[in-house]
């Protein structure tokens, strides 16, 4: 029998998009009475209100549809540090009936095309500093200048937010183009609205197909697990990752609470406008919460208002918990587990669990939700027996887009989501993840896939065969190292291990970079040519070439 989620079950409109949930609905706060909160630019206090954000989104969806000629179905790839403009190119883009796809803004060139060409990708919307890559990006994967939009700044050529904000108002009220409905015979679980990049179990990243019940879904199922004292937001995580955009984005719309942007996240910045704005609870990465424990400069700062941490997207070690929480007496600890496959979390502490006798687990299962734990031949286990961990509940999305060989492999057909990772759950509902068995790195909680940097490695011309692998570091989580033959004749030797670690530099943004190169004489394999990771970290003999 699958573990149930203890809590009461939600009920999901099938009916609804985003932006109409959002916006034009009983669960708007423009529905209720009362001050609206919005998004504010955490540094220099710029701030949209959600009734303006309908309004922006209403002019943006026009010129978009009128002036530019945007199709329902089509994508608009959002290639940005977080801004208050993020929420309004967002929404304004699914209004329109169009899908938005979220890109990193450290992506170079190389992978700013693969996730445009990935997700077919029609339209741009970019800032000044990343202008440069995504003008390059977007000629190789076919999308001419005209369609590369700013999202805040100025950039001679290309049209500003601002300037299409003047083109959709200038179509008067009657000529607005209405908000996108999910079509008829269809229902919301069917319209995917959003892609965002994971590599999944396995093989190179993949646009994963997110669907407007998804993105619901995961608020209201959120919702009954937040404390009341959840009205402000501190936007400190990447809205490209779909955990950001719903804790920062869509949850506190529903909430009515007010979010603070924060464009890149340094320590001073983040604890700067921590204290600012009286951030009650930080959610973020492990690594952020090692800083906050190690780095002199939070001594600085009177952080005595925070009354929790969150976290998720990496495991946090034991040591860290203990000090976080002698440093921060006065706080509770909550974590978040799930992926982009499940829209972000499958479990999550509830207020009743904000302690720090469970920071070790990742919470139980959020409403509506449901787990099994399988070991290898797929036998369901008990409680406390540790095996795969498989979820089920209307977070899971849509699949992998044009991939079905991939999603047939990560979605099985009664709805079960195989997550690849590890873990068991107690006799509470608590449930520990004890290893990842996937392929996916994580680098300071954003996923790396092994198999994008052997194919780099292997276009070498000097590399015969290689496997990546993470290796434990304390502070990242984890970082990648190659094992790597070389072509015969040519000498392993610490020169050329230097030059490949140089070579990923080169080519790949920083939390891609292989740290560690060790030479190997073969690469072990299954009979179908599946690397064997585990076998190929058991043999290692340690002996590396980087630090
Ligand atoms: P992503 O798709 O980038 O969100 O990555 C999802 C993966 O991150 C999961 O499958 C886990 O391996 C890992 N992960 C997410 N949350 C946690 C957590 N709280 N503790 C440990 N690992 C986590």
């Amino acid at each position: 029998m699958p573990f149930k989620s203890s809590e009461q079950d939600v009920t999901i409109p099938t009916d609804l998009t985003i932006w109409d949930w959002l916006f034009d609905s009983s669960y708007s706060p423009l529905a209720r009475d009362g001050p609206i909160a919005g998004y504010t630019n955490a540094i220099t206090g710029e701030r949209i209100d959600y009734a303006k954000v309908k309004e922006y989104t209403t002019y943006l969806s026009t010129a978009l549809v009128k002036r530019y000629g945007l199709k329902q179905r089509e994508t608009v790839a959002l290639f940005s540090p977080n801004t208050i403009w993020y929420p309004v190119a967002m929404l304004g883009v699914l209004r329109a009936g169009g899908v938005m796809s979220g890109a990193s803004p450290a992506y170079n060139i190389e992978e700013m095309t693969y996730a445009l060409q990935t997700a077919n990708a029609k339209f741009l919307i970019t800032v000044p500093s990343s202008m440069d890559v995504a003008v390059a990006a977007a000629r190789k994967a076919g999308i001419p200048k005209e369609r590369i939009f700013l999202l805040e700044g100025d950039v001679d050529g290309h049209t500003t937010m601002k300037q299409l904000l003047d083109i959709g108002k200038s179509f008067g009220r009657e000529d607005q183009v209405s908000s996108f409905k999910i079509p008829k015979g269809k229902q919301n679980k069917d319209v995917c609205g959003l892609l965002s990049f994971s590599s999944g179990t396995t093989g190179l990243p993949k646009a994963v197909m997110i669907a407007h019940l998804n993105v619901i879904a995961q608020s209201l199922q959120i919702q009954p697990i937040t404390p009341s004292d959840h009205d402000k937001v501190l936007a400190v995580l990447p809205c490209f990752h779909i955990t950001a955009l719903n804790h920062a984005l869509h949850l506190p719309v529903l909430l009515n609470a007010e979010v603070y942007m924060l464009a890149a996240f340094t320590m001073k910045d983040m604890l700067d406008v921590t204290v600012k704005y009286k951030i009650k609870e930080l959610l973020i990465v492990p690594p952020i919460l090692i800083r906050l424990v190690r780095d002199p400069i939070v001594d600085q700062y009177d952080l005595s208002h925070l009354r929790r941490f969150s976290t998720g997207a990496a495991p946090i070690s034991e040591e860290i918990i203990q000090l976080l929480q002698k440093k921060f007496p006065q706080t509770k600890f909550k974590q978040g587990y799930g992926m982009t496959e499940s829209c972000s979390c499958i479990t999550a502490h509830p207020p009743s669990k904000y302690d720090y006798k469970y920071a070790h687990t990742v919470g139980t299962l959020i409403p509506s939700t449901e787990a099994k734990i399988i070991d290898l031949d797929g036998t369901e286990l008990g409680i406390n027996e540790p095996g795969e961990v498989l979820a089920r509940g209307p977070q899971v999305v849509m699949g992998y887009l044009n991939n079905p060989k991939a999603t047939a492999e990560t979605f099985d057909r009664d709805g079960w989501l195989h997550t690849g990772d590890q873990g068991f759950i107690d006799e509470e509902g608590l449930l520990t993840i004890t290893d990842r068995i996937k392929e996916m790195i994580k680098v300071k909680g954003i996923g790396v896939a092994p198999a994008e940097l052997e194919d780099l490695l292997l276009g070498h011309p000097e590399v015969e065969d290689t496997a990546v692998l993470g290796l434990h570091d304390d502070y990242s989580g984890e970082r990648p190292k190659a094992y790597v033959v070389p072509k015969p004749g040519v000498v392993g030797d610490e020169a050329f291990g230097k030059g490949l670690i140089q070579y990923v530099k080169e080519r790949k943004t920083r939390h891609k970079w292989v740290t560690e190169i060790e030479f190997v004489e073969e690469i072990p394999k299954s009979a179908s040519g599946k690397i064997l990771r585990r076998v190929l970290k058991e043999k290692s003999k340690g002996a590396s070439i980087g630090r």
